[in-house]
């Protein structure tokens, strides 16, 4: 199986076969990561500049160290030739160090190998984690829709969505399109992972490979979106999830729920007229609850939004903001949102992250399911501190 286009005199070792040795090899990659730094010699004390991040010629990823680096010329992005790096082993990766005895030379992108992809090995969703790179992905197109977003001067399309296996979901952005449909399945190869906000990533560009695959095995798109509720205790344990649906008993608000303020361009709310990135800003009102769903077997968050707000508590922003001009008193208003939904059964999809504090959910559907009030009052009381 060739796995890149036959070069005459192909010097270069692929980034996927490198392997610690003693003989220098000649590398051709592009700096997908780097950074600047200075360490202090023991001998002399004297300042020695060191860059090191990570390298990637679309086969594999490597972290480098370059020691005694020119003083500019590289950047993220910078695609380089070099020739006598020393391949180590760190931690059972191999790793490349640049020094006084290697040879680097610009080069251009497309002298990069041209992946086809069936190289790569083949992963499941649940196994993939930052910075992989160099994998093959069976998925199903669970839903993808196109979002215009604005980068530096330029309008792009960016095409957004999720792709599962039966391991597991990861949300996708694609830079390219390649006519996605909801509901058709995919080979990905050439993509590589991210973290954003707290979330895995799939992203793909021009350099990845997608082809249509036949493939019972998969999930459909609705078993994802419409199954039925987990427990708490299962999707913590999962750390969250691209497609939760949970059902559970309203037990708590937490603090910032009710009116908030937010800064025009960031929405980030608003503390005494300042946006911790904007500074002194015109806050724009708005409502949200940050809500403490129990299921029993553990607890969560919903963030919902002003709409979801507005639903559940049966007050618009307008009204509430009235209601603060007969008592001005912002905490009145989480109360009596809290009065409203407190032992309310909710049942909630949407998408789970989760960090120090436990799992949020970002909703995209928060229902009301009918409860009998005097058992769910019982079986909130049993949840109660102490109670349990
Ligand atoms: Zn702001």
């Amino acid at each position: 199986m060739t796995s890149v286009d036959p070069v005459p005199t192909l010097s270069e070792t692929r980034l996927r076969d490198l392997r610690p040795s003693s003989e220098p090899v000649e590398i051709l990659a592009r700096v997908v990561s780097v950074e600047r730094r200075e360490v202090t010699r023991r001998s002399d004390g004297g300042r020695r500049p060191l860059l090191s991040g990570l390298l990637s010629d679309g086969t594999a990823t490597v972290r480098f160290t370059w020691w005694d680096p020119p003083r500019e010329g590289i950047e993220r992005g910078t695609v380089l030739r070099a020739a006598g790096v020393e391949v180590r082993e760190f931690r059972g990766r191999p790793e490349l160090t640049f020094s006084w005895k290697t040879r680097v030379e610009p080069a251009s992108a497309v002298e990069l190998p041209r992946v086809t992809g069936e190289e790569f090995p083949l992963k499941r969703v649940v196994d993939l984690a930052p910075p992989e790179e160099g994998f093959r992905l069976r998925a199903r197109v669970v839903r993808v829709e196109p979002k215009s977003v604005t980068v530096g001067e330029e309008r792009r399309v960016v095409h957004e969505g999720l792709l599962a296996d039966r391991t597991g979901s990861i949300a996708f952005s694609s830079w390219s399109d390649f006519q996605l449909v909801p509901g058709e399945a995919i080979q990905v190869a050439g993509g590589y992972l991210r973290t954003f906000r707290s979330r895995q990533q799939l992203v793909l560009d021009d350099r990845s490979v997608v082809s249509r695959i036949d493939a019972d095995d998969l999930p459909e798109p609705a078993e994802l979106l419409h199954a039925g509720p987990r427990s708490i205790a299962a999707v913590e344990d999962a750390g969250g999830g691209e497609a939760v649906a949970v059902e559970g008993i309203v037990v708590g608000l937490l603090p910032p729920s009710g009116l908030v303020y937010r800064c025009p361009t960031c929405r980030r709310t608003v503390k005494s007229g300042i946006c911790r990135v904007h500074g002194q800003v015109e806050g724009q009102a708005d409502l949200r609850a940050r809500i403490v769903l129990d299921d029993g077997t553990g607890a969560l968050t919903i963030n919902a939004g002003r709409a979801e707000t507005e639903r559940l508590w049966g007050v618009t922003l307008a009204e509430a903001r009235a209601r603060l001009r007969d008592q001005p008193d912002p905490t009145l208003l989480e109360e009596q949102i809290l009065e409203r939904l407190l032992g309310r059964r909710l049942r909630v999809r949407g998408q789970g992250s989760k960090d120090d504090f436990g799992v949020t959910i970002q909703p995209e559907s928060i229902e009301a399911v009918d409860v009998d009030l005097d058992a769910a009052a019982a079986e909130l009381s049993a949840r109660m501190p102490g109670g349990r």
